[in-house]
């Protein structure tokens, strides 16, 4: 049977099997997807040993970095996002891609109908996860992009790296006082230890996205409601749509995400 899994660490209360096993049972394909413990020291051993008889692997926190690094080739997307996130052997060529952005991207357009063509958007954040979506909003055409971030080098640094006319970066400081924002993006893991993201005031208008899924409301999303914001999401519909992503790169069929998306909401 085709063989695919996860790896990361830790990685047991990973959703990615059972999404690809509704993926796959939907879309009529036989294949096996398990999950790998992995370390730092051995995680390109690990890698090396699954492909002896594996087809692909997505890999998350904390070896994104390492897979770009032991990738003999990479999509633009994961060159440009710095981390790899779904390996696929390819004529017999291990290559690297990134699908969290685009995962992003079908979110907020498919499943949330909002645009992103000429919109201003504010990404809270400038680690791996924000990195990743650079290029997919720049592309979708949004008409600012505003990076903030707590160390406010680390966004300064994207701009170099991206070197679009759009882009501005700010510290975190800048944050509560921005006006004419439409959409905000929190790619920040602040909100997992409770920091509040000091958003503006009055969101009645503007589309607030966290990258951070639960039960209940988010920190980010909590305080978005509170000021205002009536339209917003959390990262579960990201996590599926970027799976979705690395299935069809290695199956070349695209699955329906919703029902996957409504069976993963009901058990959260
Ligand atoms: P990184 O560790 O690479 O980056 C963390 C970011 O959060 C940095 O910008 C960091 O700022 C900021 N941050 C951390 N703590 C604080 C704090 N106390 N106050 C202010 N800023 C803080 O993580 P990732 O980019 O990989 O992930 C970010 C989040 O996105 C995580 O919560 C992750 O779970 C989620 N995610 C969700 C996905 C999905 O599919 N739904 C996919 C990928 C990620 P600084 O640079 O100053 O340290």
């Amino acid at each position: 049977m085709d063989k695919y899994a996860v790896i990361g660490n830790p990685i047991a209360h990973s959703k990615s099997p059972e999404i690809h096993r509704r993926f796959a049972e939907q879309c009529k394909q036989e294949l096996s997807y398990g999950a790998l413990l992995s370390t730092e020291q051995n995680f390109k051993q690990d890698v090396s040993e699954f492909f002896k008889d594996g087809l692909g692997l997505n890999v998350t926190l904390p070896f994104k970095l390492q897979a770009l690094e032991i990738a003999d080739e990479l999509s633009e997307l994961a060159e440009k996002a710095g981390a790899v996130n779904t390996l696929a052997l390819e004529n017999k060529k291990l290559v690297g891609y990134n699908t969290d952005g685009i995962g992003l991207i079908r979110d907020i357009q498919n499943n949330h109908k909002q645009t992103l063509k000429n919109k201003n958007v504010l990404l809270l954040g400038a680690g791996g996860a924000a990195r990743g979506v650079i290029l997919p909003l720049l592309q979708e055409g949004v008409s600012r992009l505003l990076i903030a971030n707590r160390t406010e080098q680390k966004a300064k640094d994207l701009l170099t790296q991206f070197s679009s006319p759009v882009m501005e970066s700010l510290g975190l400081d800048a944050v509560p006082a921005l006006k004419s924002i439409d959409m905000i993006i929190n790619a920040s893991s602040a909100g997992l230890s409770g920091i509040s993201a000091n958003l503006p005031e009055n969101l009645e208008k503007v589309f607030c996205h966290d990258m951070v899924y639960a039960a209940k409301d988010t920190p980010f999303i909590s305080e978005a409601k509170q000021k205002g914001c009536k339209q917003y999401s959390d990262g579960l519909g990201m996590l599926v749509e970027q799976a979705a992503e690395s299935f069809f790169i290695w199956r070349k069929v695209r699955p329906e995400t919703r029902p996957v998306l409504e069976a993963l909401r009901k058990q959260l």
